[in-house]
């Protein structure tokens, strides 16, 4: 990775030997042992079955059926605990024995046994439809576990050595991060990934230190005890004590010290920045934040065979509106394809789905998925008094966001926004934002398609550093057609909960940022510390770096007038929510 890539993530102090170094993305220290994901086993060819290979594949199921029931047990939420226990109940099922003891008469060894007879039950689950097709996941869980058992193989999947643990993984699905419980995973260390990769989105949600792009994580036997940085990106092996304690004391101090911060985003000077959260149901909305800048209403969908129901979206949608009281929402249309695949629409496969039908495309071929979502969030809305702002994801022009807003202005919803992800929309940005009430600029899809980069491809973390100034210039782009038409213009991407970034984009003209909720209190910090002149000083300074080194450290000096750098003029309109 060429230097500039770490030249701000790393710390800059040279990581000792028994210190493997890799991107923070979660700020925030964690020591503890290291336990890695297991792969899903695959299946060695297929052999003739042993005498024992009966017992043997029972034995796997029942070990497996033993283990989600211990899981069910420890499980504090009741919603988990059910999924657990109905998952055990499928590997204890008498019909399922006898399938695969048939099997295994039949001449198939164990393993194989166990996977056919699973596949045989998920065809008849996924054609009995409904709740039943709803968890083929769930039986796919199952046939990797008993497979792996029947293998002599550790389980695949999230371990769960029974005591709190930091979390190895080559990098982690959205599958794989969605029950992640917070109290058990201490740090999350992977070694691909990148910034903006889902690992790195969920560490900051839940608040766990992260580290990606860590080479080396995956070599520790389980158990080797680490320290995890989540500032510098270093992950200390077999650390001393001492060392970990102090660490905890920094963090102890630094916890504390942001707990203090509260109320609204401002500048030094009193210039209003709306600090709101990205969530993806209620509960990740806390109190102190001034609403959700970003809904992603996508994990309602994903892993899903049918479509949720208009009951089951306005509930959802319902519950954070209420969550919100009164704050701002701001519910994203949903944004599948890609990364994000979901089940009830079959998308066959593309060749480059990251330029595909993703995002408002869908619609193109699906109109009903979003007509029916618009319906249940104007339902969800009258149903709670709320006054939803919607926007969709993937817009690129100014035609697709004219017709979003009327879809969305025919089913009720008035205040309407599109995200900008895309380059040619933030060089459109003004035409875009005559067409709606607001944009939201989707930084890390935007730096994805500017820089030809994929978001998930670690090694190309340091194109997708949200400090690269050709990002900055069409964020500045955005802001400057904000300022024009005097309309909100936000940042709901990663970049976002960058303290260090977050006068920056003010002075490019952004109006608002929207995070994990816990990133609220160190950007609100950061920006009460600045003016708006001396934000618009760092955006000149930031813009004229040629990399994003450069920019960063520009920046953090306040070199408004680094190498004769342009200024940026951006009148930066308070946010109108
Ligand atoms: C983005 O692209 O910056 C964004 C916020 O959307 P997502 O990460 O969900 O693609
Ligand atoms: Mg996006």
């Amino acid at each position: 990775m060429p230097d500039e890539a770490l030249d701000n993530r790393v710390g800059s102090a040279t990581p000792a030997a028994d210190t493997l170094a890799g991107i923070g993305v979660c700020s925030g220290f964690a020591a503890g042992p290291v336990y890695a994901v297991a792969p899903a086993p695959t299946l060695p060819p297929p052999g003739v079955p042993g005498p024992s290979d009966q017992d043997s594949a029972l034995a796997a199921l029942a070990q497996v059926a033993a283990y989600l029931r211990h899981r069910a047990d420890e499980a504090t939420e009741p919603t988990v605990a059910q999924i657990l226990a109905a998952q055990a109940a499928m590997a204890e099922d008498p019909v399922l024995h006898q399938a695969v003891a048939a099997r295994v008469v039949g001449g198939l060894p164990a393993a194989h046994a166990i996977a056919d007879a699973l596949a045989e039950h998920r065809a008849a689950f996924l054609a009995a439809g409904g709740y039943l097709a709803e968890r083929v996941a769930d039986l796919d869980d199952l046939r990797d576990r008993a497979v792996a058992v029947c293998l002599g193989r550790g389980m695949p999947g999230i371990p769960s050595p029974g005591h709190p643990y930091v979390l190895a993984a080559r990098d982690l699905s959205p599958a794989d991060t969605a029950g992640l419980d917070p109290h058990t995973v201490l740090a999350l260390v992977t070694e691909e990934g990148g910034p903006t990769s889902h690992t790195a989105i969920v560490a900051r949600a839940l608040g766990i230190p992260a580290v990606v792009r860590c080479a080396g994580i995956l070599d520790l036997p389980d158990g080797t005890l680490v320290g995890v940085d989540g500032g510098t990106g270093q992950v200390r092996v077999n650390p001393d004590p001492a060392w970990i304690h102090a660490q905890q004391q920094a963090q102890a101090a630094r916890r504390e010290r942001l707990a203090q911060s509260t109320g609204p985003g401002r500048t030094a000077d009193g210039h209003p920045v709306a600090l709101l959260a990205n969530v993806g149901s209620a509960a990740d909305l806390t109190s102190d934040v001034e609403g959700v800048g970003l809904f992603r209403t996508e994990l309602l969908f994903l892993n899903r065979s049918v479509t949720p129901s208009h009951d089951e979206q306005i509930a959802a949608y319902a519950a954070v509106f209420e969550a919100a009281g009164g704050r701002r929402v701001v519910v994203r249309t949903l944004d599948a394809g890609a990364d994000k695949p979901i089940p009830f629409l079959n998308q066959p496969s593309e060749p480059n789905p990251a330029l595909g039908i993703r995002g408002l495309r869908l619609a193109r071929r699906h109109p009903e998925v979003l007509r029916a979502q618009l319906a249940a969030i104007a339902a969800a809305a009258r149903a709670t008094g709320a006054q939803p702002w919607v926007m969709a994801p993937m817009v690129a022009t100014a035609t697709e966001a004219r017709e979003f807003a009327r879809q969305c202005r025919d089913a009720g919803l008035s205040t309407v926004g599109v995200m900008v992800e895309i380059p040619a929309a933030a060089l459109s940005a003004r035409a875009i934002l005559s067409e709606v009430d607001f944009i939201s600029i989707g930084t890390n899809d935007l730096s994805q398609y500017t820089f030809a980069a994929d978001r998930m491809c670690g090694e190309l973390a340091d194109l997708l550093d949200p400090w690269q100034p050709a990002l900055l210039s069409l964020v500045a782009a955005c802001g400057e057609a904000g300022r024009a038409l005097g309309k909100p213009v936000g940042v709901c991407g990663e970049a976002a909960a960058d303290p260090a970034l977050a006068p920056v984009l003010v002075g490019l003209g952004v109006t608002s940022l929207s995070m994990a909720a816990r990133s609220v209190a160190a950007v609100r910090e950061s920006l009460a510390a600045v003016t708006l002149d001396k934000c618009r000083r760092l955006a000149g300074a930031a813009l004229a770096g040629s990399r994003p080194g450069e920019a960063r450290v520009a920046a953090q000096r306040g070199q408004a007038s680094v190498g004769g750098g342009r200024s940026a003029t951006s009148g930066a309109p308070a946010d109108g929510g």
